[in-house]
């Protein structure tokens, strides 16, 4: 029998190792052996221990991680002990990924053997109703300000994001944003990481295989594939500090956008059928924060609720490892576009760099891309031809003008050009060019 062995190495306070062994000589794992941890950071002022916490509890982030290996690979995942909520879950699990990811083979519907299921009916405390992911983005300060508080922990897991740096100015702008923001709604909060994205599956050889011989080819697959199968497994990194507290309801801001009359258009691993699908001990996944509400106009509920109460907050979107966002990836040039229909100026709400003039320029001339069409369409619509704006007034109005099928249209071309223009800069190398030719000559 082919299978992948968990145990715990080590359980300190804040701290839990965990031990993960191939045995399926798949080389499903970078290392035959592999080593796996999650770290609590900012958990000093709860009443929280990891060493008295069940095991059963404790095995739930990685039991989750490991589970999707199962569907595509005829491998067993040996856990010793799982909580019963979570057992009862997997089958359920299995139905909502296929149907959004797959549809996956039958023959393997996630084995797990576990050695001994527990009942955790009793939390340990219940000194918070909720915990809100936050990562600082739109979605997050939205579901923050929808549920501020005392009753709430914010929770941010910068590991999950596939780009991640576990050090740099971009993990420390992390901690300053979340802390901003608990003054903010008046909320707790802590920082979890791990090494499960960076250490644990060979994911480039297990995507070949899901994309080349599954030949997996769901809209949601194409879009984030193998890492947004993970995604909300590696969320539930959570799960012992919120059994720890008694966390009834986990709460993450809604991804979903439309794209005109279409509301499921961005199918992708944050997926409300999914996060629906995922329960363990007393704790589940709430509705998901303002399911349909779009995003324009949740920045614009951002920005009205923080002007109300006087206060200024950083909608955080960028990836580049730097304290200050760099303005021109797609999810900042969408999020101050986002501003901007708000009425509103970037500069104020975490694009300290933006200027009206070079950003006038860069959407003009079509550097703006987005893979999918629904987070365009959203903006173009939300422009109102009667306002006059604080900020890019003309801008806006050319863009309701050209709509935003020809502008991704114009800026999908602008896009390959700039692919083609690169291969072309071989002119630099004139003889190379010249032999390469004659030989496909001949
Ligand atoms: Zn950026």
């Amino acid at each position: 029998m082919k299978t992948i062995d968990v145990s715990i190495t080590s359980i300190e306070k804040y701290v839990i190792k965990y031990l993960i062994t191939d045995n399926s000589d798949l080389h499903i794992l970078q290392n035959k052996q592999v080593e796996a941890y999650i770290k609590y950071d900012n958990c000093e002022s709860f009443d929280f221990d990891l060493t008295i916490v069940p095991k059963s509890i404790l095995y739930i982030p990685i039991s989750l991680y490991l589970l999707p290996i199962t569907y595509f690979y005829n491998v067993d995942v040996i856990v010793p002990e799982m909580d019963k909520v979570l057992y009862g879950r997997l089958n359920d699990m299995y139905e909502k990924y296929s149907k959004i990811y797959g549809p996956f083979s039958e023959e393997w519907r996630g084995k797990f053997t576990i050695n001994k299921i527990e009942e955790n009916t009793n939390m340990m405390s219940s000194a918070y109703e909720n915990i809100v992911f936050f990562s600082g983005g739109a979605d997050a300060c939205s579901a923050g300000l929808n549920n501020p508080g005392k009753e709430t922990v914010l929770v941010s897991i910068p590991s999950i994001e596939s780009l991640a740096k576990e050090e740099g100015e971009l993990r420390m702008e992390k901690f300053s944003l979340i802390r901003e923001f608990s003054k903010l709604v008046d909320s707790s909060w802590i920082v979890i990481s791990n090494n499960f994205n960076r250490d644990v599956f060979n994911d480039n050889m297990i995507q070949t295989r899901l994309s080349e011989d599954l030949k997996l080819n769901s809209s949601a697959f194409k879009f984030d594939g193998w890492f947004g199968i993970k995604y909300l497994a590696n969320m539930c990194s959570v799960a012992p500090f919120a059994y720890s507290q008694g966390v009834k309801k986990l709460v993450m801001g809604s991804a979903f956008e439309q794209e005109e009359d279409n509301k499921s258009v961005n199918y992708d691993g944050a997926n409300p059928e999914l996060s629906d699908s995922i329960s363990f001990a007393g704790t589940k996944f709430s509705e998901q924060d303002e399911i349909y509400t779009r995003r324009t106009k949740k920045v614009a509920n951002i920005i009205s609720k923080c002007n109300a109460m006087n206060k200024k907050t950083k909608i955080w979107t960028c990836f580049s490892d730097s304290s200050i966002q760099c303005g021109q990836c797609a999810k900042c040039v969408r999020t101050q576009l986002n501003i901007l229909c708000a009425n509103a100026n970037p500069k104020d709400w975490g694009f300290e760099n933006f200027s009206d003039k070079a950003f006038t320029k860069y959407i003009k001339k079509f550097s703006y891309w987005e893979k999918n069409a629904c987070w365009l369409w959203d903006i173009i619509d939300s422009i109102n031809d009667n306002t006059k704006y604080v900020c890019c007034n003309e801008l806006l109005h050319w863009l309701k003008k050209i709509g935003y099928k020809e502008y991704l249209k114009k800026a999908s071309f602008k896009k390959k050009f700039g692919v083609w223009k690169k291969l072309l800069k071989i002119y630099k190398y004139p003889h190379y060019v010249r032999s390469v030719l004659k030989k496909f000559r001949k």
